[in-house]
């Protein structure tokens, strides 16, 4: 079937959704489920495509453009035009490893502060495309993280909040204009 959402993978100067950054509340509420999965819906998803293919990002979740709903779109090769994005609809995680491993995350919401987050290595999670249909997935290394970083945006979680080292958080947060106040960090 051809892709509805297929948009073309480039950079527009003014991309269709503002992006919402460290700081602002609407990052830190939790995402509602999707109920109804049509061309609005659709039209919505393609947006945050271009808005995420735009600002050279990999994944965005709805929350970052200040939408309350439990959608992620990724794309892990954006510089790759036959590769598929991948769109998740009110994903859960059915599992995952007890192994952690760890990596640097950047976030579109945290424009240049890059730093190590733990994370399991692999994640199982069920969801449904933007046709509806239900789907599963069994993904590691940054297909895993990608997910994992984006479903806590659904959560009203931002990756800062998981990295371990407050002082050097501190001082990249202070070093891109963000405030370390706007961390809420994990239990
Ligand atoms: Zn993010």
């Amino acid at each position: 079937m051809p892709s509805e959402i297929a948009v073309e993978k480039k950079k527009l100067k003014n991309p269709p959704l503002e992006l919402h950054y460290l700081g602002d509340r609407v990052l830190r509420q939790p995402a509602k489920r999707i109920t109804k999965i049509d061309d609005e819906l659709r039209q919505l998803i393609r947006e945050m495509l271009q808005t995420m293919y735009s600002k050279d990002g990999i994944g965005l979740a709805a929350p970052q453009v200040g939408v309350h709903k439990q959608l992620i779109v990724m794309d892990l090769e954006p510089d790759n035009p036959a590769n598929p994005p991948l769109v998740l609809i009110n994903p859960t995680i059915k599992q995952v490893s007890k192994e952690i491993c760890v990596a640097q995350e950047g976030c579109l919401s945290i424009p240049n502060v890059y730093l190590d987050v733990k994370r399991p290595e692999t994640v199982e999670i069920s969801y449904k495309d933007e046709y509806g249909r239900p789907k599963t997935l069994k993904a590691n290394d940054l297909l895993a993280r990608c997910i994992q970083h984006e479903m806590d945006h659904l959560n009203g979680v931002v990756f800062v909040d998981r990295v371990d080292n407050s002082l050097t958080l501190a001082q990249e947060l202070s070093k891109n204009g963000f405030s370390y106040q706007a961390v809420k960090p994990v239990a």
